[in-house]
């Protein structure tokens, strides 16, 4: 699924160059659960971002699906990323102003999708994550584990390949970050692939491949058993 070779990346401020990515290479393949585990500050966001083709690597290659994606305008580029991927973030990222049931159809709506159509299909997938009952609450009305399967939802609306979560439990109390860990093992087993960037070994070690990030280089790549939540944890 996807395949990068020696990625750097650099930030530039001013006169000063801040290296973060120092030659990455990772490949990971489809149906994966793998975590990027690192440090505050260590490049994980950078290298997610650039994975979720919302940033650039200045040198180095990647290849998603078989497409190099240096290869693609711009256009075609925000296409593939939208058909292709889904994005979870630690701040859940819900409009405030849409009920639950909107939040999850937005994507839909952008597609083109008719909104019978759209509102069934978001309906389906708050269903999914447990969530029907409060279709017609807005955000904050919903507590923060569960504005996290909100988004989970949405990011599944559009049936992306992959999806791609930044700390996505980040704000979340530990018992509200395994039941939203227990979620996203649940979407990985029906074979969808999955890339959680995290800081906390805890949730890491909930995925099957932890891939350690340290001072802009991987230093480790495990396999390792899958920690299952348990029932009412
Ligand atoms: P992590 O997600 O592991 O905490 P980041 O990838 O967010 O790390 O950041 C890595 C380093 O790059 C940090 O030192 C951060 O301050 C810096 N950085 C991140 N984004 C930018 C940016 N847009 N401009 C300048 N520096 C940045
Ligand atoms: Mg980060």
């Amino acid at each position: 699924m996807i395949e990068i070779k020696d990625l750097h990346k650099s930030y530039k401020m001013g006169s000063n160059s801040l290296h973060v990515l120092k030659g990455i290479n990772f490949n990971v393949a489809e149906g994966e659960l793998v975590s990027i585990m690192g440090s505050s500050g260590s490049g994980k966001s950078t290298l997610l971002n650039i994975l979720g083709m919302l940033d650039e690597a200045d040198s180095g290659s990647y290849t998603l699906d078989g497409v190099p994606i240096k290869d693609l305008n711009e256009k075609i580029a925000a296409r593939y990323r939208n058909k292709f991927l889904g994005f979870i973030f630690q701040s859940f990222n819900l409009i405030s102003y849409k009920n639950a049931l909107d939040n999850v159809a937005l994507p839909l709506y952008y597609q083109g999708m008719k909104r019978g159509e759209r509102i069934e299909k978001a309906m389906s997938y708050l269903e999914k994550v447990g969530l029907a009952d409060w279709a017609g609450h807005l955000p904050n009305e919903l507590s923060g584990g569960q504005k996290q399967r909100v988004a989970i939802a949405r990011a599944l609306a559009s049936d992306p390949k992959m999806l791609l979560a930044d700390e996505p439990t980040g704000a979340l109390d530990s018992k509200t970050s395994y039941e939203v860990m227990n979620l996203i093992q649940e979407i990985n087993d029906e074979g969808r692939t999955i890339l959680v960037v995290t800081h906390e070994p805890d949730i890491a070690a909930m995925t099957k491949r932890i891939v350690n990030l340290k001072d802009g280089k991987i230093i480790q790549d495990t396999r390792v058993n899958q920690v299952r939540a348990l029932e009412n944890v």
